[in-house]
């Protein structure tokens, strides 16, 4: 069940990252998870979406995982050495009495994506408002791009 307690850990610095932001609404949660991890993504999205449920800033955001090394050491030679795997063999002896780094993080949040409201309700004076110019012609093919 600790994969409750990490989510929890999770939501509260999303939502914080998203205070920073003055954003309104979170869309993406970038994580990366190393092999010292012991739970799978999924439990995380099911935890994330039960203690967001509620939350207008944080609901529905869409969880991205990645995979991050983590530094081992083999208990047999002392061989220090990065792996992505969970059941790592050193790579110097061939032991698999490997140990990973406990002071390493098993997941992180990276980035959040974030929305920041409606525009030009509260923006900075100024005219350099970026207006996406208008696009030109349309290249030959034709939206949607069924020919049929
Ligand atoms: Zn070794």
């Amino acid at each position: 069940m600790h994969e409750l307690g990490i989510t929890q850990g999770i939501v509260e610095r999303a939502r914080e990252a998203a205070r920073q932001a003055g954003a309104v609404k979170v869309t993406d949660l970038f994580l990366t998870i190393t092999p010292a991890a012991d739970f799978q993504p999924e439990s995380i999205e099911m935890y994330y979406e039960m203690l967001t449920d509620e939350d207008e800033m944080l609901r529905g955001a869409a969880l991205h995982f990645a995979r991050a090394s983590i530094a081992a050491t083999c208990l047999a030679c002392g061989e220090e050495f990065p792996t992505e795997t969970p059941r790592p063999s050193c790579p110097a002896c061939g032991s698999q009495q490997v140990t990973f780094d406990p002071r390493e993080a098993m997941i992180q949040l990276t980035d959040v994506g974030v929305d920041d409201g409606p525009q030009g309700e509260s923006a900075p004076a100024g005219d350099d408002s970026r207006d996406e110019p208008a696009p030109a012609d349309p290249p030959a093919v034709p939206p949607g791009g069924s020919t049929n």
